[in-house]
């Protein structure tokens, strides 16, 4: 098996205006340019206002882009709502779906985030798919049965390496502070693997990042657990000096 190259993806969520936007990516890629055989690939998701400037300042050269969510259908009477080709025609590789504050905000469930997947396959980008468990789940010893049933329910058919990341990122990690212990993130992610024999081509080539609180001074240690292939990181991908410090742990 060829060894899995680490995945560091910015989810910028609602935030920054163009000239902000653009300052943070110019500087990015500057890094990313200049890097010498980084052994990491990087990504980009911003905001739908910020995807078409970001691609086009990003055109032809290593810092990728992706969507932040799109909906199921190609297209028609959906105000408001962007389709996965449209997000491809604008130069996106990638498009996260299933995040849980998709889940939480919008009520997506399984078979939503399962469509909107097979939606980024068609449009022949990568599906990054969230799953993670609350909070009152993990207390409850719940959290792998838990995030187990939203793989079984949220990954296509036809799922591949070549078109699938999986993150797991646990709701009570994200923008807290808080993080599992090293030996849970590694207890997840072993059972997240091996959940994905059966419903993935070729399972251990799949890359599935940790998400929830990553911040230069944990993504050291996490970055090192087996089978945390990179990480989705929020907050701190805002910040150019810190996104590029995780992407350096690894
Ligand atoms: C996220 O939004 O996917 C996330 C992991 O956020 P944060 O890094 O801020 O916890």
């Amino acid at each position: 098996m060829a060894a899995r190259r680490k995945l560091i993806a910015g989810n910028w969520k609602m935030n920054c205006l163009r000239a902000e936007g653009l300052a943070l990516v110019g500087e990015l890629s500057r890094r990313l340019e200049s890097a010498k055989d980084p052994v990491f690939d990087m990504l980009v998701c911003p905001p739908a206002t910020l995807v078409a400037p970001v691609a086009d300042a990003l055109k032809g050269g290593k810092l990728a882009v992706g969507g932040q969510d799109c909906h199921a259908k190609e297209k028609g009477a959906h105000t408001g709502d962007v389709s996965a080709p449209m997000l491809k025609d604008l130069g996106c590789t990638a498009v996260i779906v299933g995040h849980s504050e998709r889940r939480q905000d919008h009520g997506e469930t399984d078979a939503v985030v399962k469509a909107k997947a097979t939606a980024v396959h068609v449009a022949h980008m990568t599906a990054i798919i969230c799953v993670g468990e609350t909070e009152a789940e993990r207390d409850a010893g719940k959290a792998e049965d838990v995030v187990a049933g939203q793989l079984r329910g949220s990954i296509p058919q036809g799922s591949s390496a070549a078109n699938t990341v999986i993150a797991y990122e646990p709701v009570w990690a994200i923008g807290t502070g808080r993080t599992p212990t090293n030996d849970d993130i590694a207890a997840m992610h072993a059972m997240i693997r091996r959940t994905l024999d059966g419903l993935v081509a070729h399972p251990e080539s799949v890359r599935i990042l940790y998400g929830g609180s990553v911040k230069p001074s944990n993504a050291v240690e996490i970055m090192a657990l087996a089978d945390v292939d990179g990480a989705l990181v929020g907050g701190a991908s805002l910040k150019a000096d810190d996104f590029w410090a995780i992407a350096e742990s690894c």
